[in-house]
């Protein structure tokens, strides 16, 4: 079989059986008073840096207890059995990079950066995920200053209210228009503008093949539908390009 190009379009159903935590089960001990919603806003972040920026620990120290699954590792293993993949996710989590696959790009942000909110500065090792033992349950964790311009270091996702990294979105559209297959994986079709990809693809004649337990708001419109999870779709899809023998 020859070699093949693949964009994977990822979102939580990808890292569910990691175990990693959703947005809302972050929402424990000091946070129960709060909807995810109204903390994952800039309004939040300057109104309450210190309560916000102790959430995204705690959530960035949850995450650092999960491990990339099968279906992580059956889309690094097709990159190493010689087929181009581009990783394009929803998802905040390193679990993609983790898993060995080395060409994800972040349209959500990623959980374990963080930049200076006024001048976009960086710093090394990233604050967010310095000394991180935060209590159980969380608390309030003064943000660190940023030693350019003195603004308060927040984490770098994209929150409610904000538009998606420019520089992520033109290189997924990029990969989508390069590549022979689109595999739509764990996502729920509905988070726009993220949830468009897919059709973008069909615009573009792609073939697009949606692996997810359950059938979503995109089945209708995909060529192919796989009812399973990550990790079932991923080892059927390794059957169909076995390694190259020489
Ligand atoms: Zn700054």
């Amino acid at each position: 079989m020859s070699r093949s190009h693949f964009v994977f379009l990822t979102g939580a159903g990808m890292s569910a059986e990691s175990g990693v935590p959703t947005f809302r089960d972050g929402l424990t001990g000091l946070w129960s008073r709060f909807d995810a919603e109204t903390l994952a806003t800039p309004q939040a972040f300057r109104r309450d840096p210190a309560l916000v920026w102790g959430w995204y620990r705690w959530r960035a120290s949850q995450l650092l207890q999960v491990q990339p699954n099968a279906g992580h590792d059956g889309i690094a293993e097709l990159a190493q059995r010689g087929h181009r993949v581009n990783v394009v996710t929803q998802n905040v989590d390193d679990l993609h990079e983790r898993a060995g696959s080395t060409k994800v790009v972040h349209l959500h942000g990623e959980l374990l950066r963080s930049r200076c909110i006024d001048c976009g500065a960086r710093a090394e090792p990233d604050p967010i995920t310095l000394n991180l033992h935060p209590p159980e349950g969380g608390g309030h964790e003064t943000p660190p200053a940023c030693t350019v311009c003195g603004g308060p270091f927040r984490p770098d996702v994209v929150w409610f209210g904000e538009a998606l990294p420019e520089a992520e979105w033109e290189a997924g559209m990029e990969a989508i228009a390069a590549c022979d297959r689109v595999v739509v994986v764990g996502t729920s079709g509905l988070v726009q503008p993220a949830a468009s990809l897919p059709l973008v693809a069909r615009e573009m004649g792609k073939p697009v093949l949606e692996i997810n337990p359950n059938p979503s708001a995109l089945t209708p419109s995909v060529d192919d539908y796989w009812p399973m999870t990550a990790s079932a779709g991923l080892a059927r899809l390794l059957q169909e390009y076995p390694p190259h023998t020489s």
